[in-house]
């Protein structure tokens, strides 16, 4: 989440809350597969399910998507989340940001990586989206913040190739009409949604997957193996902080009834995504 709508401070703040309520927080471990090479800061999904009576399965989304289009890989491309990481940990003198910048993409991460890369200092940023403003996943107030932050939009703009030779020089575009449109710019920032992890969460742990690779869940956030439940982004695609938190509080009254056969509730318990 951008720092403009929720600093460091807080997140480690929030942490900190839950720490004190005797949450151990196992940091720099990445569950892998069942079967994967043993090394240091990895443990595997079914160690983690032998030595606990419950797991839930919060990984989020993955990485951004590719465009799959010439010049992807030229140095001056940089994807939205690796931008707005490099804000929220990094120095902000040090943040890779071009003069003019091309973000791609039109949802709450491309906005994010818009009016950020326009406070940070980009002399101007260019939104390129390939369908219309009407249809773009950003919200209202989104939009205003970067109307107000002077962001210039290209809406029914679809970008076909990155221009350069060693650095971005331009990116150049089809409008709906069938004719090019080339954008000067020297930083271009992709934001065009992330892939699902469901598939690779799905065989890693043997719980079913839905059609759009999301973990198949029931109202207590169980999935299909036992003592294992899932939550968040992974289960519904990509949604809100409130979303993943809400289905957070479900997957604890799950686990509370599975492990003692005692039904609680709680206030906003019964809210239901
Ligand atoms: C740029 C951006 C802007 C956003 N803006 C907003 C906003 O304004 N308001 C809002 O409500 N929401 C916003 N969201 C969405 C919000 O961040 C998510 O909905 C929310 O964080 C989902 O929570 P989660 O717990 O499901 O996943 P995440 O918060 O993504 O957490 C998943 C964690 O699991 C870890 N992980 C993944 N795989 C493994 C593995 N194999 N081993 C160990 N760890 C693993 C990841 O590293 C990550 O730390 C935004 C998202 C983005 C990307």
């Amino acid at each position: 989440m951008a720092e403009y709508k929720m600093t460091r401070a807080a997140s480690l703040a929030e942490a900190g809350l839950i720490g004190k309520m005797g949450v151990k927080f196992v940091t720099r471990t990445s569950v892998v597969a069942d079967g994967s090479e043993s090394a240091a800061g990895t443990v595997t999904a079914g160690e983690l399910r032998v030595r606990h009576d419950a797991v839930v399965i919060a990984a989020g989304l993955g990485a951004t998507n590719r465009l799959n289009i010439p010049g992807e890989d030229l140095p001056g491309v940089i994807d939205a989340l690796t931008f707005i990481e490099a804000i929220k940990t990094r120095d902000w003198n040090s943040v890779p940001l071009g003069r003019r910048v091309a973000v791609i993409g039109a949802g709450n991460t491309a906005i994010d990586a818009a009016t950020q890369a326009k406070r940070l200092g980009a002399e101007s940023v260019m939104l390129v989206y390939r369908r219309t403003e009407a249809d773009a996943p950003a919200y209202d107030y989104e939009m205003e913040l970067a109307r107000q932050d002077g962001i210039d939009f290209y809406w029914q703009t679809t970008p076909v190739e990155i221009l350069g030779d060693g650095q971005v020089t331009g990116l150049r575009c089809s409008n709906v009409k069938g004719d090019e449109t080339l954008i000067d710019c020297d930083q271009v920032i992709k934001a065009i949604g992330q892939a699902k992890l469901g598939p690779a969460l799905g065989e890693m742990f043997g719980v079913e997957i839905d059609e759009k690779g999301r973990i198949r869940v029931d109202d207590e956030m169980r999935t299909s193996a036992a003592g294992v439940f899932a939550a968040g982004d992974c289960v519904n695609g990509g949604a809100e902080a409130v979303d993943a938190a809400q289905m957070g509080k479900r997957a604890a009254i799950g686990i509370h009834q599975e492990l003692t056969g005692e039904r609680v509730t709680f206030a906003g318990s019964g809210v239901s995504q």
